[in-house]
């Protein structure tokens, strides 16, 4: 339920869909013919639903939010031909969310938190602080919207790494994930669903045995604890060697491999010392790193330690990279998407939320 008291019928799982049909006198095969209209048709008023009938149609539309986002800005990067979603909630709170076209994929980046509470100190949404948390319907309708204007066959990946930390809003993340993985929206069974987290080491293990076989990355950018946590204050409270274990748990349980993901930070991350670290962790388990050039933050205008960060240059960066390769290490370099229109990892922000 909302504030208008609506039912946020957008967001459900089939299973509490059939549960609320029959608890306000349906047949319990509505659930799955209005499941089917809202994800696979992808429908955002009750009239569209054209094998229902008219007084139920109706009856829906009165007590129940089918649409939850309002689309309200496009921003399209002629670099990069990325694109940057802007969407309102009905209760005015701005997300965003990035559409990132490559040969054979096209990845949209959404968002689990207006804002985020984790305050890392290279990222522009911790800059912003945190609003509140999304709704299952929310997480779902950044991809809906999105797949409805520029196609859902072509939208091929999913990643939870735009606003928020995904861990911190769980249970609504993983209804999102029930929604996009289920036997029922055939379209959306195809997508490669990978989520971001900064660790959270409860909530990995209990990704991992939630069976949803999801790839996971870990936002790691430090191999000492010491270094992480300036960087990244929530490492004080969940340390890399007890998110490391998680990590093990993870990789084990659902025979994935984990992803690193490490922002190349001018003499904070790129030293000698740091090439040795990374090998020693990443030995440890199934896994891979993806070196990403530090996105500006300068349209936060950051203070502290924020405004004193720089990217490693580009030639740097690439030695760092032949260092590990030379160490085995499987790595990527992750091209720096749409930072001329914002919306590069880590500069997703709304100023006036
Ligand atoms: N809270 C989650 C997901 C959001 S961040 C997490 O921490 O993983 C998504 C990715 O963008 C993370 O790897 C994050 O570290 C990276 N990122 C954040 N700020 C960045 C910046 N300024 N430049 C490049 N990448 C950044």
């Amino acid at each position: 339920m909302n504030k208008n008291n609506k039912i946020l019928l957008k967001g459900l799982t089939l299973s509490e869909l059939q549960e609320y049909f029959v608890s306000v006198g349906e047949e319990k095969y509505r659930a799955e013919q209005i499941f089917n209209w809202l994800y696979n048709h992808i429908v955002f008023d009750a009239d569209e639903i054209k094998n229902f009938p008219k007084d139920l149609r109706k009856k829906i539309n009165e007590v129940c939010e089918l649409k939850t986002l309002e689309l309200v800005d496009k921003q399209y990067s002629i670099k990069t031909a990325t694109q940057k979603f802007l969407f309102a909630t009905k209760d005015n709170k701005k997300i965003e969310s990035v559409l990132i076209p490559d040969k054979e994929r096209n990845t949209l980046c959404i968002s689990t938190q207006v804002g985020c509470p984790l305050d890392c100190k290279f990222c522009a949404t911790g800059l912003m602080g945190f609003k509140r948390n999304l709704t299952a319907g929310e997480i779902v309708d950044q991809y809906l919207l999105v797949a409805k204007e520029y196609g859902k066959e072509k939208i091929t990946n999913i990643v939870f790494m735009g606003m928020g930390e995904p861990l911190l809003n769980f249970q609504n993340t993983l209804k999102a994930i029930e929604i996009f993985t289920h036997e029922l929206t055939k379209g959306l069974s195809r997508l490669r669903i990978t989520i971001s987290t900064a660790g959270i080491p409860k909530k990995i293990i209990e990704l991992a045995d939630s069976g949803l076989r999801v790839k996971l990355a870990f936002s790691l950018h430090s191999a000492f604890e010491d270094i992480r946590s300036k960087i990244m204050p929530i490492n004080k409270k969940y340390s890399l060697n007890e998110n490391l274990d998680a990590l093990k748990y993870y990789a084990k349980k659902t025979k994935t491999r984990i992803t690193f993901e490490y922002v190349m930070l001018k003499d904070i991350n790129d030293r000698k010392e740091d090439v040795k670290a990374l090998k020693k962790l990443s030995s440890q388990l199934p896994s891979k790193i993806n070196i990403i050039p530090f996105n500006s933050i300068k349209h936060m205008n950051p203070s502290g330690i924020s405004a004193t960060l720089e990217s490693t240059p580009y030639d740097k960066i690439i030695d760092f990279v032949e260092q590990l390769r030379k160490e085995n290490i499987t790595v990527f370099i992750r091209d720096t998407q749409g930072d001329d229109i914002a919306a590069a990892c880590g500069q997703l922000a709304i100023k006036h939320n």
